[in-house]
């Protein structure tokens, strides 16, 4: 016999979309996403970045956040981005966070339908790791200890329910997770994963929808690009590692993100051929 205790059906209004960028990308990286996924999400989605810029605060309708935080790729930066990021969710009142970066292209309707398998009041770390083994560290508590953990690749994308940030709050909120960084050395994702993992003996939930450059983006099976999460692109040197699809010419579409969304979404303007 049925409760009366349902859960109620998770929509894309529960989720708080946080996206890490730096002033050198707004340009490149961010009218990407602003053309592509973000207006399918815009009340949803903030960008974090750390400069003001009255052209991308206008372009994403006063949804750039200036952090304060350095415009550098060290740690410190990085890691008081996502603390900044963290804290927004935390004032939101959201029931999920989810994290990408600015070379993500996130799938807003997927995104909201893995969520709905799972229960905000219940502590859930979802996301992909890009190593095959748990990350094994010195602990500096005492460092005749090794200890090991999962965490989530920031750039692929992870998710993590209210539940589970009320109890990182005492260790990570109010800016604390930049002195958790600091304190174990290590990059913010990997930070992230030693709070839940090590600190908090939670597990991460591995979803494989979610999709980082570090994987060959030629493997993505593009018959079901519906159903994955997240997808990203990346150059190593004249090697670009993207999504093997047809559609926009490669000048115009170098990252495929734009055919990628018109396979997805074929009424977008530009999508018409
Ligand atoms: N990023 C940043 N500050 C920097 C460099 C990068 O906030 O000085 C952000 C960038 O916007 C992106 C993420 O960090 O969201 C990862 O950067 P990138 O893709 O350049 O490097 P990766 O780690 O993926 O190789
Ligand atoms: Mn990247």
């Amino acid at each position: 016999v049925a409760t009366a205790t349902a859960k109620p059906a998770t929509t894309l209004d529960d989720i708080f979309i946080s996206i890490k960028t730096t002033k050198a990308f707004h340009k490149t990286r961010l009218d990407l996403v602003l053309k592509t996924w973000f207006s399918l999400a815009r009340e949803q989605t903030w960008f974090f970045t750390d400069t003001d810029d009255a052209e991308y605060q206008h372009k994403t309708g006063g949804h750039l956040v200036n952090t304060n935080c350095s415009a550098s790729h060290n740690r410190r930066a990085l890691c008081c981005k996502m603390a900044s990021e963290f804290d927004a969710f935390l004032q939101s009142n959201k029931r999920w966070w989810c994290h990408f970066d600015d070379d993500n292209y996130v799938n807003v309707p997927q995104l909201v339908t893995t969520l709905a398998d799972y229960d905000p009041q219940q502590d859930w770390y979802l996301g992909k790791p890009s190593i095959r083994a748990p990350l094994e560290i010195i602990n500096r508590d005492n460092v005749s200890q090794r200890i090991s953990f999962w965490f989530a690749t920031g750039g692929a994308g992870f998710c993590i329910s209210r539940s589970l940030a009320f109890k990182m709050m005492p260790i990570a909120g109010g800016g604390k997770f930049i002195s958790v960084g600091e304190k174990i050395r290590l990059p913010d994702d990997v930070t992230l994963g030693y709070i839940i993992e090590h600190l908090l003996r939670k597990k991460l939930t591995v979803v494989e929808e979610f999709h980082s450059h570090l994987e060959p983006m030629r493997f993505v099976n593009t018959d079901t690009l519906a159903r994955q999460v997240s997808f990203s692109y990346s150059q190593y040197g004249s090697e670009m590692n993207v999504l093997p699809v047809d559609g926009l010419d490669t000048r115009l579409d170098p990252t495929r993100l734009l055919s990628v969304h018109c396979l997805l979404f074929p009424n977008f303007s530009y999508c018409a051929t």
